[in-house]
Formats: structure tokens, C-alpha cells, sequence
């Protein structure tokens, strides 16, 4: 017998039909003599639909008032999910994030937990047999007393905290993929499913692109040491073999980590926008009197390219920033331009950046410049690139994106043969 917690996304709890068939899942593990907590998402387009209601009210609103808002989506799918239990003869009770409480900071839209009270649950496990049912993706502030959301894709990050409160054997993401693959696999059906993947790798794919799982619930499967299996939603509950191993991939420390490429995936992000500040002075203090300004706007830079000056008098500087952040980034920019002294901004919202990760970089060298060559030949312009030790990234134009990422994933024999 063991705990385990299990998380079902958005187009898992679509509908009653499929709200039913997450039931079974369920049914499946305490059946088989599990104590199990289950996260779930709102049904999916739901959570959209009410942050457009909140931008139709106003578009600047109030974020607690967004919050309270937005985090009814899962206040529905839980209340149901436990409905479609008690129906199959499970106790079964739903809570939400204050019932438990979910304790999060007061940062409202991305608020993280500080601390999760799992002792009543625990208790309704041994005295109940009872399942309990979260709603994924809220929390709440204990100072204000306010409803807080854990920022797009959070019930991921709710499922992993709750499963560490829990001391959980294992935290299982149910989804609408059966695992991890090298890239994204609706963009590239040649995509090859993981076995396992290392948190640190996982913690890269995520945090470049692959929505998958929510960079946070990653790095908290690495603080707490929690097992993670991402899995489908959408297998039959009544065709899994209870004793069998099913189709998905491990996220675990990379000692379990049995597989050893040098490249583990490809990753993706067209929210990308780039900037370039022309014809800077070069002297000390630039860089800072242009990156100190965008820190102070809470603008986050990612890649950063200084040309050498060829002169000895000025230079650029290309640099990227979150695309929804652009317009902001671009007034922070000009509005300083006397103080910061340079001749020309441009800029160019429609790029994305390609990365390729994997642990065996550390001790590979050229892997890179494959990569350059690779898409030189298919004539991709690179306009930036940032490599660290188990990650490089390249900045490309928004329409080569899938050729990029084909190519890479080709190169680097990933494609599924
Ligand atoms: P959920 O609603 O269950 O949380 P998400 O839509 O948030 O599901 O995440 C699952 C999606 O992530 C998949 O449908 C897939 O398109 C996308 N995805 C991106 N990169 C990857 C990857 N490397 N492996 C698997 N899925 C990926
Ligand atoms: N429903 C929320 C979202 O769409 C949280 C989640 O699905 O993980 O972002
Ligand atoms: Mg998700």
C-alpha cells in the first residue's frame, strides 16, 4: 500500500464524460489499496475564458479581484470530481486551497506556496478511507485572508507541493500526452516518448518551453525529492495491468536517470521579443544603465549579445525580453535614452527561441556547433545565442520554428525511427 497523489489537467476534466473516466482512474488506485489525494484543473478553455472576463471588465484590474475570479475554474471540477466518486461508491470530499489551507504569498496571479497543512487529510486517509479531491492551481494568503493563483499552468505546481505535504510516494500528472517526449509532439510527430528524465533536465525543458509541466513543480519535485510520472489521461482506467509498468515518463534525480544522451530535448517559445540598442557608448556603466532600469520595471532579460566595438567609441547591444513585457521594456528604453546615450532602438517581436538540452553536454564538446551548421544549411539566420552547461539556445525568426526544431531534433537522432 502506499500515498499518492494524482493530478489531472484541463482536457482531462473537459466534460462529465471525462470527469467520469478520471473517477475510474481513481477507483483504479484505491482499489488497489492506495490513499490518494487527486489535483485537478478547471475544464479546459475554462481558466481563458475567465481571464478575459477580467480584461473585458478592465483591462488593468485588480489582480485579487482576478484572482478570485480565475480560480473558480477548479472550484467547479473538484466539487465534481467528487460528486462522480461518492456515485461510484468512493468517499470522497473536495477542498479548496483555504479549506486546507494552501498558504501562498501575496503575489496575486503568481503567488508561491509558503506551506501546506496536510494533517486532516492525512487523518481522513487512515479513519475515512476518504479521498480527498484539491482544487489545483489556488491558495490562499493567511495575512489577507485573500484567494491567490499560482500563475497559467499551476495545478501542476499544487499537485507536487501537496504530494511532498502528504510525504507522497509518488506525484502522477495525468495528461493529455503520455509522457515527456524529445520535443513537443504536435509539432513534431517523430517525437520520441522519455522513459526518464533527470529533475535538472526536466527543469530546463520546462523553463524554455515545453509547457508540459510548470517550471515550478519541477523545481519543487527536486527540493522534496518527489518522484514525478507523467502519464495519459486517456487510457482506459479497466485496460491498465495493476501490476504492470504503464506507458509515461519518470522525472526523478538523475542517479535513476538510466538514460545517458548527450541531447534529452528540444524546447520551444515564440514569447520572445528582441531589442537591440545601437551605437552605445562604449564605455564602463553602459550595460548597467540599460539593465538596471528594465531590472527596476521587474523586466526579466534573458539573452544578451554585446558586439565589439569596432571603433573603440561605440557598440550594441541586442537583448531579449518576455514578448508580453515588449511594450513596457521599449518605454523603460527610450524614455531613458538621454541618460543611456545611444543613436538607434530596434526591435523584432516575431522570434522565437530553439534550445536544445541534455546532461551529456557537460562532457561533449562541439555540440553546438553542429547545431549552427545544421541550420546554416537550411538557411536559418541566427540572431543570438546563449549557451550554459547543459543548454544552448539560438534566436531565430518566429516562421522557421518548426524547420528548426525538426532539424535539431533530426540532428541530434532524436526522431523516432
Ligand atoms: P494539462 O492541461 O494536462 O496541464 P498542458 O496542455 O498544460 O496539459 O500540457 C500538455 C501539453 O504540453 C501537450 O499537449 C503538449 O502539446 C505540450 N508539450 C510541449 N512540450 C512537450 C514535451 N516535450 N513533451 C510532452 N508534451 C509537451
Ligand atoms: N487552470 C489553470 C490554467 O489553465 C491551472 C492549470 O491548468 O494548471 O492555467
Ligand atoms: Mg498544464
Amino acid at each position: 500500500m502506499g500515498r499518492l497523489v494524482m493530478k489531472f489537467g484541463g482536457t482531462s476534466v473537459a466534460n462529465i464524460e471525462r470527469i467520469q473516466n478520471v473517477a475510474r482512474h481513481v477507483k483504479r488506485e484505491v482499489d488497489a489499496g492506495h490513499e490518494v489525494a487527486v489535483v485537478v484543473s478547471a475544464m479546459s478553455g475554462k481558466t481563458n475564458e475567465l481571464v478575459a472576463w477580467c480584461t473585458e471588465a478592465s483591462p488593468l484590474h485588480d489582480a485579487r479581484e482576478y484572482d478570485a475570479v480565475v480560480a473558480s475554474g477548479e472550484q467547479v471540477t473538484s466539487g465534481l470530481l467528487a460528486i462522480a466518486l461518492q456515485s461510484l461508491g468512493i468517499q470522497a470530499r473536495s477542498w479548496q486551497g483555504w479549506q486546507i489551507p494552501i498558504l501562498t504569498s501575496d503575489a496575486h496571479a503568481s503567488a508561491r506556496i509558503v506551506g501546506i497543512d496536510g494533517s486532516e487529510i492525512i487523518k481522513r486517509f487512515s479513519e475515512r478511507k476518504e479521498v480527498a479531491v484539491i482544487a489545483g492551481f489556488q491558495g490562499i494568503h493567511a495575512e489577507t485572508g485573500r484567494i491567490t493563483t499560482l500563475g497559467r499552468g499551476g495545478s501542476d505546481t499544487s499537485a507536487v507541493a501537496i504530494a511532498a505535504a502528504l510525504k507522497a510516494d509518488r506525484c502522477d500528472i495525468y495528461t493529455d500526452v503520455d509522457g515527456v517526449y524529445t520535443t513537443d509532439p504536435r509539432v513534431v510527430p517523430k517525437a520520441r516518448r522519455l522513459d526518464k528524465v533527470s529533475f535538472e533536465e526536466m527543469l530546463e525543458l520546462a523553463s524554455l518551453g515545453a509547457k508540459v509541466l510548470q517550471v515550478r513543480s519541477v523545481e519543487l519535485g527536486m527540493v522534496h525529492n518527489m518522484p514525478i510520472f507523467v502519464r495519459s489521461s486517456f487510457d482506459k482506467p479497466e485496460d491498465i495491468d495493476p501490476h504492470g509498468t504503464p506507458p509515461g515518463t519518470l522525472i526523478s534525480s538523475e542517479e535513476n536517470s538510466m538514460e545517458n544522451h548527450v541531447v534529452t530535448g528540444i524546447a520551444f517559445s515564440k514569447d520572445e521579443a528582441q531589442i537591440s540598442v545601437r551605437r552605445i557608448e562604449d564605455k564602463p556603466g553602459v550595460a548597467a544603465s540599460i539593465f538596471g532600469p528594465l531590472a527596476d520595471a521587474n523586466i526579466n532579460v534573458d539573452m544578451i549579445v554585446q558586439n565589439v566595438s569596432e571603433d573603440g567609441k561605440t557598440t550594441d547591444l541586442t537583448f531579449t525580453v518576455p514578448a508580453a513585457d515588449f511594450v513596457r521594456a521599449k518605454q523603460t528604453i527610450t524614455s531613458a535614452q538621454d541618460k543611456i546615450g545611444y543613436a538607434r532602438f530596434d526591435s523584432e517581436t516575431d522570434v522565437a527561441k530553439v534550445s536544445v538540452i541534455g546532461s551529456g553536454m557537460r562532457s561533449h564538446a562541439g555540440v553546438a556547433a553542429q547545431a549552427f551548421a545544421a541550420l546554416a544549411a537550411r538557411n536559418i539566420n541566427i540572431r543570438a545565442i546563449t549557451t550554459s552547461e547543459i543548454k544552448f539556445s539560438v534566436l531565430i525568426d518566429a516562421a522557421y520554428t518548426e524547420l528548426a526544431v525538426r532539424t535539431l531534433h533530426t540532428l541530434y537522432g532524436l526522431d523516432q525511427v
